[in-house]
């Protein structure tokens, strides 16, 4: 049976809110469901949430859901007719201080204190760096620039600083207040935009932890690498964070399009070496919001990320706005489980110079080393944190790790984490009891069968987080 390692993260939207269409996404693959708290009103994503639990129980199938903040608008103002076409060479003002809608001259800013932070020579991208400016001179709240790429500006593009320093704080009011909706319905990560530093995703982590109290929860925070400030404060923001995301789309405007394959490549590696997840991100199936079928760019792309090591690769507007939802879901799982077989398992060189001091972590290597060298069948995972089958995914290993739990918080949060299948089972019987049970659950699902060998990893006593001490490998009787 073949069996993808590599996970989906869908975004819902209007293409993908019908109840048997997500039902059918969530069976052909989706893990993970991101909501855009970009759009949409507090209402819209609560019933969204249940839309997703809902279709996730039909499936019978687990998935998470990553509430996304929408972060801080650096965003020019509106126009007297909706948009203008600015032409190469002219001159063309940002003001902060304009309450007049905009025109061909001159637009508002949402974002106030621009002129504070750009001076003469600096490069502005407008509309995902559709439109390029350069800055002339700042006088008083006025950004005066000429432009270099022209194209169409519409109401409220985004702006982005060429090599980045613009310094909104990555939670506004409204993303506090996302929190505590997402909150409301236990959103199992959340994914915080634009943030510069380890405080920005130890801020969210507060308000997410002090929203949550009261239902018990705790969420996994995403932090979306997406400003040139965060590069060099990668590893900080990694230790605040449970994962990152490369936040392709953003990323690509500030630091250049050129820059973005090595840069992916190298926070795969650094999340995984510090036992963080990693999702892919932005334009991995584009071409399939119009199309039934991916171009090979795009094939190659997704394949790419899966060899870097990425944990999952994620849809944007080809799920929540496009054409062929169902289909982009069909063919990237197809090109996961492809790329997936072409890569050698490199664990003893994983291993060499590394030392475990944690009974629970060196458990966990113990079983991934023993599984590999046995041709295991599977690791089998009992946790009740994650913890275990967090650490086991870290390293690439053809072998196929089950995690037993008895927390669905911890089932759902395991979704994401690369060649990890969920399950829930009560944990909490003395030890043999639950090795036994576990050996009939697996194989009641046809995990394993009558002689295989497979190698389990539990604590004593059961149930306790952290606790894990014991790995067992057993022929299946
Ligand atoms: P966004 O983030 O889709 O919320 O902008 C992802 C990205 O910038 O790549
Ligand atoms: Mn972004």
């Amino acid at each position: 049976m073949s069996r993808r390692a590599t996970k989906i993260v869908a975004t819902l939207g209007p293409a993908s809110s019908d109840p048997a269409l997500l039902e059918q996404m969530i069976r052909a693959g989706v893990n993970v469901v991101r909501l855009n708290f970009s759009h949409g009103k507090a209402q819209d994503h609560i019933d969204r949430a249940r839309l997703v639990r809902e279709a996730s129980q039909r499936a019978g199938r687990e998935v998470a859901i990553m509430a996304d903040l929408q972060g801080p608008k650096i965003r020019v103002g509106k126009f007297a007719e909706g948009k203008v076409f600015l032409e190469p060479g002219q001159k063309f003002v940002l003001d902060a201080g304009r309450t007049e809608l905009g025109d061909i001259d001159a637009v508002g800013l949402d974002y106030k204190s621009l002129p504070q932070e750009v001076k003469a020579g600096d490069v502005l991208l407008l509309n995902d760096g559709l439109i390029v400016i350069t800055v002339d001179a700042v006088r008083g709240d006025a950004v005066h620039t000429t432009v270099k790429l022209g194209g169409e500006l519409s109401n409220n593009k985004g702006i982005n600083k060429q090599g980045g320093g613009l310094t909104a704080p990555a939670l506004t009011g409204k993303d506090m207040e996302d929190i505590r909706t997402a909150m409301s319905f236990q959103a199992d990560y959340v994914a915080v935009s634009f943030p510069k530093n380890a405080t920005d995703m130890e801020m969210a982590r507060q308000l997410c932890n002090v929203a949550a109290a009261e239902y018990n929860h705790k969420p996994g925070l995403i932090a979306k690498i997406e400003r040139a400030e965060a590069i060099p404060r990668l590893e900080e923001i990694l230790l605040a964070s449970d994962g990152i995301m490369v936040a392709r789309g953003d990323l690509a405007v500030e630091v250049g399009n050129a820059a973005v394959p090595a840069l992916q490549k190298r926070m795969i590696k650094l999340a995984r070496e510090h036992d963080k997840v990693v999702i892919t991100a932005t334009q991995m199936m584009e071409s399939m919001i119009t199309n039934p079928v991916p171009t090979r760019a795009e094939v190659s792309d997704v394949a790419n990320a899966v060899l870097d090591g990425t944990d999952a690769v994620m849809l944007s507007a080809e799920t929540a706005a496009g054409k062929y939802p169902l289909e982009t879901v069909v063919e990237m799982a197809k090109i996961c489980l492809a790329a997936e077989g072409g890569d050698p398992v490199k664990l003893d060189a994983d291993f060499s110079g590394k030392f475990f001091h944690r009974i629970d972590q060196s458990i966990a290597m113990g079983a991934l080393f023993t599984a590999h060298h046995l041709g295991a069948k599977a690791i089998v995972a009992m946790t009740d944190s994650g913890s275990t089958a967090l650490w086991m995914s870290r390293h690439l290993i053809h072998v196929p790790i089950y995690a037993l739990t008895s927390k669905v918080v911890t089932q759902r949060r395991m979704t994401l984490y690369r060649n990890v299948r969920p399950l829930l089972m009560d944990t909490s019987a003395d030890r043999d009891t639950a090795l036994a049970d576990s050996e009939s659950y697996l194989k009641t699902r046809g995990i394993v069968q009558r002689g295989d060998i497979y190698a389990i990893t539990c604590g004593e006593p059961m149930g306790a987080p952290g606790g894990t001490n014991m790995l067992k490998i057993c022929q299946v009787g």
